[in-house]
């Protein structure tokens, strides 16, 4: 079974040939080399000239035979001697040249040429074909290893990765939640276990099952657990594969890996990220098109030619499943189509529990708590959370991993790690503390449905400084008035510039883009402007896939066109204003937000939502969490130690108290 077409591994005695070969070749070659250029003299020209026109002896005969060169003479005493040299090869013809002269005007008495034998091609000849014959054994006996891995000699093999039934581990309950999608595939599995019941039956199964969903969601680990389950063979490819190398060589890996497949049937192919091959044909942008259709096309032929002896499951994963080719789609292909969700708060804790198995958690760390704070995080990401918590643990020299691990990991997942070594000059501190202050104030002003969840000034991924938020509950769907907010928010960074600072930075660049893209969004795809109301405009899939919509013909006018850049703008204005007053209005608040912020870098949640409660009274906000007081029980505690107190007392504190109990007041 394993070594079908009966090739074998490579023998230690052919690798010890080709060894024992190169050696040959490089004694060969040096001995040869080394003849002709290196153990004799070489001389020039000139010094065979010299030789020649010499008055002291009176050269005879000179013999030339190929590079060599023996001069025969007289010396002045009359008797006979002979040198022999070595000329440079590219000098033999102008010697012969000058030796021609020098007979004729009879300086010397007789020359001999031989024609010179050019070592140096034959032994051209021989290392080129040498290595030729070299890299291609070398290349044959690697490609022979390596059949069934990764590998770039295997041109035209299929690339999929073979796994033993009795290796596959991962099954159903390694998957947590997904429970629709496990009912969904556990028909699949009972088909892979007794096909015979079905045929029996004449029912017919699916041959193709398109998983789709966002990224990390657990599609491939879903596959996996598909085969495990029925304890057959998994045959994994990725789209991406196909693409990467030579031309020509995707279908016929397609081919090879469904052969491979039927072999071993029942078994189950998973074409992973298959829109890098299956996307719409005839669309997007670059090269690579005809390799793309010829693979897709092969896929399709294989999947068309299964019988009902077939058995084999093809399953195939994308997040992007509206830009598949409709090809794919069609009965007889991938028609059984699951989505596979983002994981809701039950399943993130269900998540977290199995990629924490192997993990000491500390006490104080509460699962569901962290479930209940990752909203947006898929299964993947989960998974990375624990382990960058690992990873801090053990680089704070602890034993366990606790709650500030955790919470730390979960914005290092988000954000990407910390930039702490960054020295900021106080200019940029100001700039970045007055720009995050304005993005979190404006988030607890408008939100309800977002809470702050860290602010920092430290620069992080291409950010100088970001303010983290996370939706307080799972959520699929956006209401007018979040988008707003979301719009709010993101301006919140440059209208705290404008006010605060009196002048804007380009900071403010991507959080421009990004409520740039919502307004466009709002009025063309989601129907929510004024003068547009409930009319979309444009084709869904145009933004995210270029080459596609840029082959079609804007669907309106050029004056709609203008006037719907003309709501954009009304949307952003609007939303602009709002912005600065609200900020306006939270003055104390930003100033003393920002303040915080330059003197620590980082303000937590909890921190800042005491910081926005005590509407910016800092002092009010360090004796709360000194005495783990919430802000209302802290200014009920402070003002009757204010009126129990000593006169003393009293006077001592009454420069740093009045002020902050003038804010009190107008909070009240
Ligand atoms: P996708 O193929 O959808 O991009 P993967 O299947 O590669 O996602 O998931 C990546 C990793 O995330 C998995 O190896 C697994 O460790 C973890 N993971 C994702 N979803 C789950 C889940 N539902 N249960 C357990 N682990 C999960
Ligand atoms: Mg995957
Ligand atoms: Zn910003």
């Amino acid at each position: 079974m394993e070594n079908k077409d009966g090739r074998q591994g490579p023998k230690l005695g052919s690798l010890l040939f080709y060894g024992l070969m190169l050696v040959a070749l490089v004694v060969l070659s040096t001995v040869i080399f080394g003849n002709n250029y290196g153990r004799q003299e070489k001389t020039t020209l000139a010094d065979v000239l010299e030789y020649i026109n010499s008055t002291e002896y009176k050269v005879t005969s000179v013999e030339v035979n190929g590079t060599n060169v023996k001069l025969t003479y007289k010396d002045q005493s009359g008797a006979v001697k002979s040198i022999n040299q070595s000329v440079p090869y590219e000098y033999v013809d102008d010697l012969v040249l000058v030796l021609e002269e020098a007979k004729k005007n009879g300086t010397i008495e007789n020359y001999n040429y031989s024609e010179p034998f050019d070592w140096s091609i034959l032994i051209n000849i021989m290392m080129f074909g040498g290595t030729i014959v070299l890299v291609f054994l070398i290349f044959n006996t690697i490609n022979r290893q390596t059949r069934d891995s990764n590998s770039v000699f295997s041109f035209g093999n299929n690339r999929a990765k073979l796994t033993d039934p009795d290796k596959m581990k991962v099954k159903f309950s390694d998957v947590a939640g997904s429970v629709e999608e496990k009912e969904e595939l556990s028909e699949i599995v009972d088909f892979l276990k007794s096909p015979a019941k079905y045929k029996e039956l004449g029912a017919k199964i699916p041959k193709g099952v398109l998983l789709y969903g966002a990224p990390g969601t657990g599609k491939t680990l879903l596959a996996r657990a598909v085969a495990g389950e029925a304890g057959v063979r998994f045959f994994y490819i990725s789209g991406s594969d196909f693409v990467e190398m030579l031309v020509g060589v995707g279908a016929s890996r397609v081919r090879s890996l469904f052969a491979d497949a039927k072999r071993a049937a029942p078994s189950v192919v998973f074409i992973d990220e298959i829109d890098a091959v299956g996307r719409k044909r005839g669309a997007g942008l670059g090269g690579g098109q005809d390799e793309r259709e010829q693979t897709l096309n092969q896929i399709l032929v294989e999947m068309d030619g299964f019988d009902v002896n077939t058995n084999i499951i093809v399953m195939a994963a994308t997040n992007r499943v509206d830009v598949l080719d409709p090809a794919l789609l069609r009965p007889g292909r991938f028609d059984r189509r699951i989505m596979v969700n983002m994981p809701d708060a039950d399943e993130r804790e269900a998540i977290l529990k199995i990629h924490a198995k192997n993990k000491p958690l500390a006490k104080d760390v509460s699962l569901r708590e962290v479930a209940l704070s990752t909203v947006g995080f898929t299964g993947a990401d989960l998974e990375n959370v624990l382990n960058e918590a690992a990873l801090l643990t053990a680089r704070r020299n602890k034993k366990e991993i606790s709650m500030n691990e955790i919470t730390d990991a979960t914005f290092r997942v988000q954000m990407g790690p910390q930039k702490n070594s960054k020295k900021l000059s106080d200019k940029v501190k100001r700039l970045t503390s007055y720009h995050e202050a304005g993005h979190a104030v404006v988030l607890k002003a408008t939100s309800e449905f977002e809470k702050v969840d860290r602010v920092t000034i430290i620069p992080a991924g291409s950010a100088g400084g970001y303010t983290a938020y996370k939706p307080v509950e799972d959520t699929d769907f956006y209401t007018e008035k979040m988008l707003l907010d979301v719009i709010k928010m993101s301006l919140g960074g440059r209208a705290a510039e404008e006010i605060f600072l009196g002048e804007v930075s380009t900071g403010a660049a991507s959080d421009l883009q990004h409520c740039n893209s919502i307004a466009k969004n709002m009025i063309k795809r989601y129907g929510l402007s004024s003068k547009f109301r409930n009319m979309v405009f444009g084709d869904e899939n145009e933004e995210v896939f270029l080459g596609y919509s840029m082959g079609q013909v804007q669907s309106y006018s050029e004056q709609t066109a203008a006037a719907i850049d003309q709501e954009i703008k009304l949307i952003i204005d609007s939303c602009y204003e709002e912005t600065k007053r609200i900020l306006n209005e939270k003055r104390s608040i930003m100033e003393a937000l920002a303040a915080r912020l330059q003197d620590k870098l980082t303000v937590d949640g909890p921190e800042f939502e005491m910081i926005y409660e005590a509407n910016g009274d800092l002092e009010l906000v360090d004796y709360a969490r000194k005495n783990k007081l919430s802000i209302s029980e802290a200014t009920e505690k402070r003002s009757s130690e204010i009126t129990s107190g000593s006169i003393e007392d009293l006077i001592a504190d009454d420069a740093s108290k009045t002020s902050s109990d003038d804010k009190d007041g107008e909070e009240n």
